[in-house]
């Protein structure tokens, strides 16, 4: 049957209960920015996670939703543990903990355009990237791989990779408690090793920006984001330990679904109960992976503060905040332990959470939402009595597929467009380059205020985008 959509508010829509639906979709977003219910699957991906054991209140979508594997990109899901709630690889998707990280230098971007090219150059220099080799770190035998899956960005700074004071500012303070190193199947480990500290390709970069708009001074204050000042996103996740995980735990619960009664209305969304082997196996892998991302992000943030040195003279850089948003957590949500899935959507925690260091619990999380090489990027603050899991956008969202993006333009008119717009471009293949052109994500200033307007996050600085190395 065909979805039936309605209208809430400017800014929510319902896509009502039917056939296995166990609660509705909402759907965060505008008129403008609502998919195309005839060409895109992603809100029809929506109404089948819908279906997953243990599902409570609602499957959210947020306004840069588009399709992903199993659930959308932008998708968010929460379980009831304690009544046979379900974990879903695909809801999570294969880049387990894909995130972003925003490093703050003491600068101004007049006092860098000066040595722009060199700092370019620089980081084109630091910063392993592409499918292949090459890694910051390449671990000495599994105990320091062991050492990554089991402490994350915290082992990485006990090993010499930063400050103590990174920590404070990372989701979990880096590393997520219940890791287990021994759910990491052989192959994946092998992926692993050879690529601890680097960036991979396509989507993932790192860029440097300037803020160039305020939209809230006291929030912006807190977060040490004044005009002009410069900063340097990273966007990486856990590489190919990350894919492999999630490729053996989806292959794994295909078969283990019978045994548990689960049907699924698509391969893609196979899962099984948080509380039975399969899940608390990949629960506990999951969480290594996500260690490794969070310490893969330590490692390139350290690697930016070399190159910021050598090429300005200023790598004392800080971190505003490191975010995951390709995760599963076990969160208390009221009086309920709920299993809660955000792919491609970023954890966005309201003022005064525990959870937060308590120079930011006044204002709430840092939201961190890259929009295009082009476009720029915002960072948002977490608001109190936010729907769908005090969780937000993770970015524009992709408009176009890699295969339509890549015959809008070239790499040569691209380059070119980026270089007028005084974005320098390092790394990317003349595809990957093309497949990430700005025309390809939805607007960002449009995903950004529905997000606001839908209550999820509140607007705090706009960043533009100067430099960026593509992988
Ligand atoms: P994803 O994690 O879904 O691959 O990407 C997250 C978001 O990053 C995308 O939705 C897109 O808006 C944004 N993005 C992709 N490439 C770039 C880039 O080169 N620079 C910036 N600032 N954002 C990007
Ligand atoms: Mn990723
Ligand atoms: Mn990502």
């Amino acid at each position: 049957a065909s979805l039936e959509l309605v209208q809430e508010t400017p800014y929510r829509w319902r896509i009502e209960r039917q056939g296995a639906m166990r609660v509705p979709g909402v759907v965060f977003t505008t008129r403008e920015l609502l998919p195309d219910l005839s060409a895109d699957q992603s809100l029809a991906q929506v109404a089948a996670v819908a279906t997953l054991p243990g599902v409570v209140e609602a499957v959210y979508a947020m306004p840069d939703v588009h399709w992903g594997y199993g659930f959308p990109i932008g998708g968010v899901a929460a379980t009831d543990v304690d009544r046979g709630g379900v974990v879903s690889p695909g809801g999570v998707g294969f880049d387990i903990s894909c995130g972003v990280r925003l490093l703050l230098a003491g600068l101004h971007l007049d006092r860098l355009r000066p040595r722009l090219t060199a700092l370019m150059d620089a980081l084109a220099d630091a910063i392993p990237r592409g499918m292949g080799r090459g890694a910051v770190w390449r671990p000495r035998g599994t105990a320091e791989l062991e050492g990554i899956l089991a402490g994350g960005a915290r082992y990485a700074v006990e090993r010499g990779h930063g400050e103590p004071a990174d920590l404070d500012r990372c989701e979990d303070r880096g590393a997520l408690a219940d890791a287990d190193p021994g759910a990491v199947g052989a192959r994946a480990r092998e992926r692993g090793l050879e690529q601890v500290g680097s960036l991979g390709s396509g989507n993932h970069f790192l860029e440097v920006e300037a803020v160039t708009e305020v939209y809230d001074e006291r929030i912006a204050q807190t977060y040490g984001l004044w005009p002009g000042r410069v900063c340097v996103m990273i966007h990486t996740g856990s590489r190919g330990l990350g894919h492999q995980i999630c490729t053996d735990f989806v292959r794994r619960m295909e078969t283990a679904m019978d045994r548990y009664g689960i049907s699924v209305p698509d391969r893609q969304l196979a899962c099984a109960p948080v509380f039975s082997a399969e899940g608390g196996a990949y629960m506990g892998a999951m969480a290594a992976a996500a260690n490794y991302g969070r310490a893969n992000r330590q490692l390139l943030g350290q690697a930016t503060r070399h190159a910021f040195d050598r090429a300005v003279g200023h790598g004392d850089l800080t971190v505003l905040y490191d975010v995951s948003h390709n995760l599963a957590k076990i969160e208390t949500h009221g009086s309920r332990r709920l299993c809660v899935h955000r792919k491609g959507a970023t954890l966005a925690l309201p003022p005064g959470h525990e959870d937060l260091p308590p120079d930011l619990r006044p204002v709430g999380q840092p939201v961190l939402v890259p929009g295009s090489m082009g476009a720029g990027s915002y960072v948002l603050a977490g608001v109190p009595d936010s729907p769908a899991f005090a969780s937000a956008c993770h970015g524009a969202g992709r408009r176009l597929s890699r295969h339509q993006a890549v015959k809008t333009t070239t790499a040569a008119r691209l380059r070119a467009e980026l270089q007028a717009a005084g974005i320098v471009v390092r790394g990317a293949s003349a595809r990957g380059l093309t497949e990430e052109t700005p025309e390809a994500y939805k607007d960002v200033d449009a995903v950004v205020d529905a997000c606001e307007g839908a209550g999820l996050a509140r607007k705090v600085a706009r960043l533009a985008p100067v430099g960026v190395v593509k992988g």
